[in-house]
């Protein structure tokens, strides 16, 4: 995938694309995988990089969502049973299996949620990954060792998918590009081209070098995540906000804090929401919180109450509580929550998607989850190939193996997450001593790596090389930013950028980091 060739398939500007989609988180992205897929001649553009949004900031989960089932939102959770079962076949390198254990202190909760786990079980059928089961205290204890001990009566064992948000991200745009389609990075829609009052395409900035494109198509999917409103009124300036944004936020804490394989899950924290604490990249995630706010940003910032929240939360189920130093890294995301009509609390807020076709033609595909994006994807090229007339073609991402996801071999970490292209890394890691080394000796990168995203995954900055080629942003803050000068001299010398850039990129991307942490020191 490489982002100069891409560029080049936008001239000559009379072209007409078929779909165009604007925004490159996991709705775009899928959007333009079906799209491609079908043969439909596609263009998706996202302003910042891939995944920059809420889709590289979420909890990591593949799941039903036990929440839902709890508000007897069945027909959500079949589905998103159903497609986490496809998403494992189709991208075993990045999603896997993962226990959870939901601990039980009161003598009603091991059978109540044993009964509810159950339920989930028989949703999931053939595409289950495991089934539950109620566990004595000492096999919880064996499970989550660091699990409070104290008034432990046991608890539920349950299954569910986990995986890497961003890489994902970074692999369905290049399934896109492999089934033909052109995707690209830093290239803002400003503006939205009518023909006789319908939508024929879009005005976009490309960002590095300020050049306008007219850029012309048959269908204009929006699909920008908490921005929605944004390009809405672009197309009507008087279109009532659909969006109800909500912030969640996560703190990265070291392994230790939970050591073994298996997530704890607690069905119902002091505001009705669920606590995680999962594994990941060999951290422990805790998450989420479900705050209301008025503001946008591409990069949002974690409250001191929601930090507070989480810290005392986990403290709670942990034996060691975790403090303000323990933090390696904190990360907030915002949810493009739908409006279901009046004030209504986030928690209840519609979770599954909403589609939407203005009277100008402007096709706009918001809501839902990760878990669920191909079945958004499948939807929205369906009206969208109706809505411009193209031929009818059936969705073909069912079975669909997503890039890096042809690999029926076991890597070893850390290189796994590349999947099928794990030879290709691992060759270019070991091509000199250079590319050989650790980008830093608490992060599981290699320099090699660097280069790899540059030259495949379409990086252009640090930060991109940092927070989602890599996670080293989310593992560890402050060790991503001691890497920063290593990485834009390496990724300088790929880009044929000077002193100048990289002391730019350097100094941005120390900005950004800061946000991530908590202390100063
Ligand atoms: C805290 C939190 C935890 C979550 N956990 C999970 C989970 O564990 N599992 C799960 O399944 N789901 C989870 N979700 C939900 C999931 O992350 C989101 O539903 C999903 O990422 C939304 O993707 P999106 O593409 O719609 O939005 P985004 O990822 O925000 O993508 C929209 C993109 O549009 C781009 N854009 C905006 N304006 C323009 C423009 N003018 N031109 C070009 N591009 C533009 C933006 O830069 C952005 O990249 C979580 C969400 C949050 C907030």
């Amino acid at each position: 995938m490489k982002r100069e060739e891409l560029l080049q398939r936008l001239t000559p500007a009379t072209q007409l694309w078929d779909i165009i989609i604007i925004g490159g988180g996991a709705t775009g992205l899928g959007v333009a995988v079906d799209a491609a897929t079908r043969g439909y001649k596609t263009l998706l553009l996202e302003q910042h990089d891939f995944a920059k949004g809420t889709s590289s900031r979420s909890t990591k989960l593949i799941h039903g969502g036990v929440r839902y089932l709890a508000q007897g939102n069945v027909s959500l959770v079949l589905e998103a049973l159903h497609e986490r079962g496809l998403l494992l076949r189709n991208a075993p390198h990045l999603v896997r299996n993962q226990s959870f254990i939901v601990p039980s202190y009161d003598w009603w909760e091991g059978p109540f949620y044993g009964i509810g786990m159950k339920v989930y079980d028989v949703l999931a059928g053939k595409l289950g990954l495991g089934p539950s089961r109620i566990l004595s205290r000492e096999e919880t204890l064996a499970h989550i060792p660091t699990l409070e001990p104290e008034g432990l009566r046991g608890g539920v064992i349950y299954h569910d998918g986990q995986f890497d948000d961003a890489r994902l991200a970074i692999n369905l745009a290049q399934t896109c590009v492999e089934h033909n389609g052109c995707v690209l990075n830093y290239m803002q829609v400003k503006a939205l081209l009518k023909t006789r009052g319908l939508i024929a395409g879009v005005v976009a900035r490309e960002v590095e070098t300020g050049k306008e494109y007219e850029l012309h198509g048959r269908c204009v999917i929006n699909a920008t995540g908490v921005y929605t409103d944004a390009i809405r009124r672009l197309d009507e300036p008087e279109s009532e906000p659909m969006i109800a944004p909500s912030q969640g936020v996560h703190l990265v804490l070291d392994k230790s804090f939970l050591p073994g394989e298996s997530a704890i899950m607690v069905p119902h924290t002091d505001d009705g929401r669920v606590l995680f604490v999962v594994p990941w990249h060999g951290r422990a995630l805790v998450g989420t919180t479900d705050t209301p706010i008025d503001s946008l940003s591409l990069e949002p910032r974690a409250l001191p109450e929601e930090i507070d929240f989480l810290l005392r939360h986990a403290g709670r189920y942990l034996t060691q509580d975790p403090q303000v130093r323990d933090v390696k890294s904190v990360f907030a995301g915002i949810r493009p929550l739908v409006k279901a009509g009046a004030d209504k609390a986030p928690a209840t807020l519609a979770r599954d998607h909403t589609m939407m076709i203005s009277k100008s033609g402007l096709l706009t595909i918001t809501g839902g989850k990760w878990t669920t994006y191909r079945k958004m994807a499948e939807d929205a090229v369906n009206h969208a190939a109706m809505l411009a007339g193209l031929e009818e073609r059936p969705c073909r991402t069912e079975h669909l193996q997503i890039h890096g996801g042809q690999t029926h071999v076991e890597i070893a970490k850390p290189l796994d997450v590349y999947g099928a292209d794990y030879e290709a890394v691992q060759r270019l890691v070991q091509e000199n001593a250079a590319f050989a080394q650790r980008l830093h000796a608490d992060l599981p990168y290699y320099s090699g790596e660097v280069i790899w995203a540059v030259r495949n995954e379409m990086a252009r900055t640090v930060e991109d090389v940092l927070a989602r080629r890599t996670r080293a942003l989310l593992l560890d803050a402050r060790a991503s930013i001691v890497s920063a000068p290593r990485v834009a001299a390496l990724m300088a010398k790929e880009l044929g950028q000077n002193e100048d850039w990289q002391k730019r990129q350097v100094r941005a991307y120390e900005e950004l980091a800061r946000g991530y942490l908590l202390t100063e020191n």
